[in-house]
């Protein structure tokens, strides 16, 4: 039976420091389903097509990644995908008690699907999109924290700036 796994998040928008964690997680997996979760309470930048669309750009190298987005609880998005994973990546001891919360609301949820955790890489330990985002903003140069697609995306919505 395949192994398949989600892959979950906002993706506002994707950063180097995701794309470590889904690279890393398909290599472990048979498939893994990176899908923006569409209820978050946070205010976004990018539209749900958007992310999905700048996600499929840069994970087209990875042949068992598919794109996908989720309006609901994760627990059944998981189950509709015959998922028995979800797939988080943890930055610092400030994700911790968030990420347990979660971890142990979907397992009462659905105890069929087991959280992994990836530890992210020590490059990328202060990665965030917000932080991307606020760079990009005042015009930063954030190269190295996203890939190519990405950093014109973000350039298209901050037109002011120069550097992005
Ligand atoms: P959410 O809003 O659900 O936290 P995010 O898009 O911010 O969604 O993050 C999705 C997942 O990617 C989370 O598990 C988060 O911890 C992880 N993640 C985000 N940035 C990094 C990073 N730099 N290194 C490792 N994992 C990361």
């Amino acid at each position: 039976m395949a192994r398949i796994a989600v892959c979950p998040g906002s993706f506002d928008p994707i950063t180097f420091g995701h794309l470590d964690i889904i690279q890393r997680g398909a290599k472990v997996f048979d498939e893994v389903y990176v899908t923006v979760l569409n209820n978050s309470s946070k205010n976004s930048l990018f539209t749900v097509d958007e992310r999905v669309s700048l996600i499929k750009q840069v994970t087209m190298h990875i042949p068992n990644v598919k794109v996908d987005s989720f309006q609901g609880l994760l627990a059944d998005y998981a189950e509709s995908v015959n998922a028995s994973a979800i797939i988080r990546g943890l930055r610092a001891v400030s994700d911790f008690e968030y990420e347990m919360q979660i971890t142990s609301m979907n397992r009462l949820l659905n105890e069929k699907v087991e959280t992994f955790f990836i530890m992210t890489n020590n490059q990328y330990s202060f990665l965030s999109s917000s932080i991307v985002k606020e760079v990009a903003k005042y015009g930063g140069n954030i190269s190295e924290l996203v890939p190519e697609k990405v950093r014109e995306a973000l350039l298209g919505k901050f037109t002011n700036n120069k550097q992005v």
